[in-house]
């Protein structure tokens, strides 16, 4: 014994051991069976196609590309052009001593398009763990310090930021959408914060209608990360919140990744209702957006050219082609989303059968990731499919035969099916979100 101390952590709001513990275990399995560490190259012929050094092909159907926009060629050259017309790629200094002009236009562009005042960041992960202590600070907001509530599912962009808002105010979780516990807490507390996905990355979404009472009759204040939605659903895809939400003011904070269907890179934090020194006191307070880098100018450029194609017919064009891909994929594999207009599906399976299915789909050319216990609790494992606007007939049609060839069972015909409600969700995860859902 060295009589030096040894540490028992505290573990009240993050814990590794578990993280690391559960999450290593299946991703060193996915290794092992070839569904992840896999490193490929993009077809040049044929959109989402890619093949590996070895010379395996495959469709990719876990991208969260879903309009394809990332290859846009007019992104493409909207990233080219912006790089030539600033001259440098990260004017590597805080934006509140000095910038360049590409983020003020962006920001004012995608302000335009989104309907309410936007500041961008480097990512949603980076614009979360900036803001929430903010809020629970109660610096942004009406300046009282709210009761925290985060969603027990709630990404672990937001999850990560736990402590640091227990530093400022008080944080509790909450169970899956539990409004009951919510009305309560909004009872008992002077203000309170809810921490939610707006569209769940495993399918569902936020009930924006049903919390809007509780902003209107409460005062609560609701912050959404809709990453999922932004620019696959939605006039000029606004996303599911700012198409549902009716509560459009201070009490409504959405921040969205530009990562996914907008195809570009960076974030929005969208905001209504706060002045303009909200606004500075994000840009000079909210963690990594003070100190780090913000957007480069490719991703300005690229954004701006996505931006564009938002406001043509061409997004509801894509928007047009993923439904009618999701529903020819509902058509032949049933799920718990079958009907619903996420563009995810998990085909169920169980724990044993997953990762032997996903292999064997992935040697007849196509990408699922498979999900199982520990990292989803027992019964809800699965391979999970994302359908995208530019995946051909073809292509479904195959990974469909593929997954009926490993004993997924065919979709009853049409007629035979019942009718879905629009919003069905897949079972809870975990409470440790390990898979980083992208
Ligand atoms: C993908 C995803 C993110 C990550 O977005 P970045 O901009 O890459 O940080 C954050 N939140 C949710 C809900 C996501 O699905």
């Amino acid at each position: 014994m060295s009589g030096r101390k040894t540490i028992e952590p505290t573990h009240r709001y993050r814990n590794n051991d578990k993280a690391v513990g559960v999450g290593n275990a299946f991703w060193d399995l996915s290794e092992r069976n070839g569904l992840a560490g896999i490193v490929a190259e993009l077809d040049d012929g044929r959109p989402g196609v890619l093949h590996t050094e070895d010379g395996h092909e495959f469709t990719n159907f876990t991208c969260c590309s879903y309009l394809d926009l990332d290859s846009h060629p007019e992104v493409i050259e909207g990233a080219v052009a912006a790089l030539r017309r600033f001259g440098v790629l990260d004017h590597c200094i805080p934006r509140s001593r000095v910038q360049i002009p590409a983020l003020l236009e962006l920001e004012a562009s995608l302000g335009e398009l989104f309907g309410s005042d936007v500041v961008a960041a480097i990512s949603a992960g980076v614009a979360s763990a900036g803001l929430l202590p903010l809020i629970a600070s109660g610096h942004l907001g009406n300046g009282v310090r709210p009761l925290m509530v985060f969603d027990k599912n709630c990404h672990v962009s937001m999850a990560g930021a736990k402590p640091a808002c227990a530093d400022e105010t008080e944080v509790v979780s909450c169970g899956h959408h539990d409004l009951t516990f919510l009305q309560d807490m909004c009872k008992r507390y002077e203000r309170v914060a809810y921490v939610v996905d707006g569209s769940d990355s495993l399918g569902g979404y936020a009930p924006v209608r049903e919390l809007a009472e509780l902003q209107e009759k409460y005062g609560l204040l609701v912050y959404y990360d809709d990453s999922h939605s932004l620019s696959a659903y939605g006039e000029r895809g606004i996303g599911y919140v700012r198409t549902h939400c009716p509560v459009l003011d201070e009490r409504t904070i959405t921040v969205a990744t530009l990562n996914k269907a907008f195809g570009t890179s960076g974030a929005v934090i969208l905001l209504d209702g706060y002045p303009k020194d909200a606004l500075r006191v994000v840009e000079r307070f909210a963690g990594a957006l003070s100190y780090s880098q913000p957007m480069n100018t490719a991703a300005v450029g690229a954004s701006l050219a996505s931006a564009e194609i938002h406001r043509t017919e061409e997004l509801t064009e894509l928007q047009g082609r993923l439904r009618a891909n999701i529903a020819l994929f509902d058509s032949h594999i049933k799920t718990e989303q079958t009907g619903t207009t996420f563009p995810i599906r998990l085909v169920p399976m169980s724990d044993e059968t997953v990762i032997e299915a996903g292999r064997r789909v992935y040697r007849a050319g196509f990408h699922v990731s498979p999900v199982f216990f520990p990292i989803v609790p027992r019964g809800t494992a699965g391979l999970r499919v994302m359908l995208r606007a530019g995946q051909t007939e073809e292509q479904i049609r195959g990974l469909c035969a593929a997954l009926v060839e490993v004993g997924v069972p065919q979709a009853a015909p049409v007629s035979e099916q019942a009718s879905v409600p629009e919003q069905t969700s897949v079972p809870e995860q975990a409470s440790v979100s390990v898979e980083g859902a992208r």
